[in-house]
């Protein structure tokens, strides 16, 4: 079995840690933290580091694995979706937007996920394993050094439930906001959870300026199980609760992420029981016209629906946007992701009619 380490998982302490016990100078550990971070892909490429240590760590480390398997270009809004294979041969995604304040990258957590949302394409499939933190690092640093611009924001919106994979997700938190690393503040950073609520009240006691965005989707249990199954373990008010708890403790505004669904969640009594359940609340509302995928019968809410809804929530004084959708034209979109990965395993890897 091949036991050599990812560089890229180690925060700068770990490598110090790690030079010395191949017998090497600990400072050294800056000068390499700084060069993996900064996208290089072969040891070799580390100049300042002399030979007999780049020999060294060739024998015993790598540096992560990710490599582009497809890359497909929005024509409409220019958006980026990856497929980046790892080393065990796993495939994930990652989404790269462009906004006006700048690059956006949506990352994925974990390979799969067991949450089973029913309206998500990443269901399904079933769960394949954690991704490391270096592995979710290098989500940013490859497709950073394939734009060839900074990246300024993190979504951890893709693939996965982050709050299962709290160590690693931690980490990465860490790695992605080192100074001698990409650099990147935690305030320029959401986090999104399905609700897991031990996990929420954790994460509050680290008292870290990230963005908590809660998969709300619902505005009692009885709609919110027919989506999302987690709802039978922690219910919408254990929720709240847990979100009341957070903002309390960071003073950090919560999202609701509320995907629009016809008939299903869109009602105004919906809007009505929603309001009073998250009225006063340090929150915002995301109304996000359901991506629909092809093998479930959910569909978007009309366009008058949304505004009635956002009416209500706003007349409770609780402010709230619509997202706009990017990529639609390959599935970049919420929910989307992984079922092209599927798909994927039968086509043809080589050609895509969006491939930029
Ligand atoms: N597991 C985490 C993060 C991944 S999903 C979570 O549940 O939050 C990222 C966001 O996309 C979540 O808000 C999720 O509910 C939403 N989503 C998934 N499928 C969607 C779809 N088909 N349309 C709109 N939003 C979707």
């Amino acid at each position: 079995m091949d036991t050599k380490e990812n560089l890229l998982d180690m925060t700068l302490e770990e490598m110090q840690e790690f030079l010395a016990g191949l017998g090497q100078e600990r400072y050294r550990a800056k000068q390499i933290f700084q060069w993996i971070h900064k996208g290089i892909k072969d040891i070799d490429e580390m100049t300042n580091v002399s030979k007999a240590l780049r020999d060294e760590l060739k024998k015993v480390s790598y540096i992560g694995k990710l490599q582009i398997e497809q890359k497909f270009v929005s024509k409409i809004d220019g958006t980026k979706k990856y497929l980046f294979s790892l080393k065990d041969e796993n495939i994930i995604e990652s989404v790269l937007m462009e906004y006006k304040h700048g690059l956006t990258a949506c990352i994925s957590s974990q390979i799969g996920c067991k949450m089973g949302c029913k309206f998500c394409a990443s269901s399904g499939v079933g769960f394949i394993r954690n991704l490391s933190s270096g592995e979710i690092l290098d989500q940013i640093i490859s497709m950073q050094n394939d734009a060839g611009k900074r990246i300024g924001n993190i979504v951890i919106m893709g693939i996965g439930e982050p709050l299962d994979n709290y160590d690693n997700i931690l980490k990465f938190l860490k790695l992605v906001n080192h100074k001698e690393g990409l650099n990147i503040g935690l305030r320029h950073i959401s986090l999104s959870t399905c609700g897991l609520v031990p996990k929420i009240i954790e994460l509050s006691k680290e008292n870290l300026p990230i963005t908590l965005s809660i998969s709300l989707h619902a505005p009692n249990d009885a709609v919110r199980e027919k989506l999302m199954p987690i709802n039978r373990t922690f219910s919408i008010d254990k929720i709240i609760e847990a979100c009341k708890i957070y903002t309390e403790v960071t003073k950090r505004r919560i999202t609701f992420e509320y995907a629009m669904i016809r008939g299903v969640n869109d009602s105004k009594e919906n809007a009505l029981e929603l309001a009073s359940k998250i009225k006063g609340m340090l929150c915002h509302v995301n109304l996000i016209p359901i991506n629909q995928i092809h093998d479930v019968d959910f569909k978007k809410s009309g366009n008058v629906e949304i505004d009635k809804f956002m009416g209500i929530l706003e007349r409770y004084g609780i402010e709230t946007t619509v997202r706009r959708e990017l990529g639609s034209d390959i599935s970049a979109a919420c929910g989307q992701l992984r079922r092209g990965l599927m798909e994927r395993t039968n086509a043809d890897k080589t050609t895509s009619k969006n491939e930029g």
